[in-house]
């Protein structure tokens, strides 16, 4: 292929500083259309796993003690992409313009005549003070912010940093990136430069993760509080007037889950929500998938269900899965929505019943006061006359059974109906490495699907261990009994079987802690 038939490009794009939801719409975007991804250690982790499959991934971040890819390496990479015709996101932290070498990257682009487009990212200057409650320009306070890099303070040889001019410049905020083994060095320039040694200060770490952590002091002491509390990268210092406003408007630290780390257990795909409800009450979201769908088609059920269709068959959904993969299947085989009209649907459980909704279907019957498979059949039993009725029970491969036979012995001919199978997901070592070095504070536990497969992917033993310290909540009965069984101790159970209501429960479990 010449490379003038199809010419690739690449997209500079900024992740933002860690929350996922902090991307751009058409960084976002980007992502989601293209051939190639190349990412660093800062980019958050959601935005690589939520990428369709397709997409080809290279991390050429620094990992602790382990091989770094050189820049002279990651900009052949860039190129050698883009000669191939893909379309390349180079998705770097923050903004790729700000201490983040995309310049560098673009400049090497420009010189192998490889066109590129610059998305610019929340940068953690900006995001860092704004999640301390310290805005960066205030009246009064502040009137001009400098982005400094603190990486080049120390050694004898020192830096191109005007310290002593920066200390000068009155009445502005000062921002240093990759400064924090570097403070001491720093403040010390900062006040034989003449800036006062009480002026306000901070360190943030990690910041727009729920275990951001910030520390304030005079400017000259700031040095010893960070150091004591072990500030370790990436972290970031604030220096100016404009922190003490902090006082009054820490509305991140104030968050309800705050510095609290949430595991989620969800299917590929299935955390975008509970991910974000969790982050919106200050929580950090592990997530870590640890199942994934597959479409399955049933022959045997699906001919049965084809076999006289009659007027008054039930079509019966427990889950949002079920219904979706249902919905999917029947599409495929080139089947029209209306042609459903002759079934009476019955939604058990209120993630069938939003999916059905969604679908614009109003379910001709709806069981949501029980919290088990068997409570819920009871309930169509004791409504409806089954008797010669045949019922389609569509569910996933793990699906329970448990109330088959009471709708068969309500006189029903039930056809069980597989639409979709559980794949135990794979965690690779840096993720198990990432997990033990944090491990959570919460687990959510969302079906006993997740409770086998999380046991698979981690064998007991260690999940027990690393769920030591954890309190774990259940979506319900089955799932709480099934995670008894394999030693999970379940210390939360939801009484409504959905996130918001596992959600809720936790957040009042914490409202009776803190009393
Ligand atoms: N291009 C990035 C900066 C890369 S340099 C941006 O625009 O944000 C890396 C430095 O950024 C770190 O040493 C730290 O000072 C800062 N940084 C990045 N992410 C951060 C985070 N989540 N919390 C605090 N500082 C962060």
């Amino acid at each position: 292929m010449s490379s003038h038939e199809k010419m690739g490009r690449v997209y500079l794009v900024g992740a933002g500083p860690g929350d996922p939801d902090l991307i751009t719409r058409r960084g976002y975007f980007l992502l989601e259309q293209s051939d190639a991804v190349v990412y660093d250690n800062l980019v958050p982790r959601e935005l690589i796993d939520a990428l369709p499959a397709r997409v080809e991934r290279f991390y050429v971040g620094k990992k602790a003690g382990k091989h770094t890819l050189s820049q002279d390496r990651i900009n052949k990479l860039l190129v050698q992409l883009a000669r191939q015709g893909k379309q390349v996101v180079r998705l770097k932290g923050g903004d790729p313009f700000v201490f983040g070498r995309g310049g560098e990257e673009a400049l090497y682009l420009v010189g192998h005549g490889i066109p590129f487009i610059v998305v610019p990212g929340v940068t953690a200057g900006i995001a860092g003070p704004a999640y301390a409650g310290i805005p960066v320009t205030h009246r009064g306070k502040a009137g001009h912010v400098i982005f400094v890099t603190g990486h080049e303070a120390a050694g004898p040889e020192a830096s191109d940093i005007p310290w002593s001019g920066l200390a000068g410049l009155a009445e502005g905020t000062l921002v240093g990136y990759m400064g924090v083994g570097q403070l001491p060095a720093i403040v010390e320039k900062l006040i034989a430069g003449g800036k006062s040694p009480q002026t306000p200060a901070a360190v943030v770490e990690r910041t727009t993760f729920g275990t951001q952590r910030t520390i304030t002091a005079p400017l000259a002491e700031l040095p010893a509080r960070a150091a004591e509390a072990g500030i370790t990268p990436p972290a970031l210092f604030v220096i100016g007037e404009v922190v003490s406003l902090r006082e009054e408007l820490d509305w991140f630290g104030t968050l309800p889950l705050f510095g609290k780390r949430v595991m989620i257990t969800l299917p590929v795909g299935h955390s975008t929500h509970l991910g974000r409800i969790l982050r919106d009450l200050g929580a950090e979201v592990l997530d870590l998938p640890v199942l994934n769908f597959l479409p399955e088609y049933d022959r045997r059920a699906w001919t049965r269900l084809q076999a006289g269709i009659r007027p008054g068959d039930w079509l019966h959904f427990t889950e949002k899965n079920g219904v979706d993969y249902f919905l999917e299947i029947w599409r495929q085989q080139g089947k029209d929505i209306r042609a459903l009209a002759v079934f009476s649907i019955a939604a058990t459980g209120i993630g069938a019943l939003g999916a059905l909704e969604t679908a614009g279907i109003n379910p001709d019957l709806v069981a949501t006061r029980s919290t088990t498979t068997v409570g819920l059949a009871e309930e169509m039993a004791t409504q409806l006359e089954l008797q010669g009725r045949r019922v389609v029970m569509v569910r996933g491969n793990t699906g329970d059974t448990g109330g088959d036979a009471l709708l068969t012995s309500a006189g029903a001919e039930v056809i069980p109906m597989i639409v979709y199978r559980n794949i135990t997901a794979k965690w690779d070592e840096d993720d198990l490495e990432r997990f033990e070095q944090c491990p959570p504070d919460f687990v959510f536990i969302t079906s006993e699907a997740a409770v086998s497969a999380l046991v698979s992917i981690l064998e007991s033993e260690r999940v027990k261990r690393l769920f030591a310290n954890a309190v774990c909540i259940s979506s319900g009965p089955s799932t709480t009994r099934a995670a008894r069984a394999r030693g999970i101790i379940i210390a939360i159970e939801s009484t409504v079987p959905s996130v918001e209501g596992m959600v809720e429960a936790l957040v009042a479990s914490q409202i009776n802690a803190s009393k």
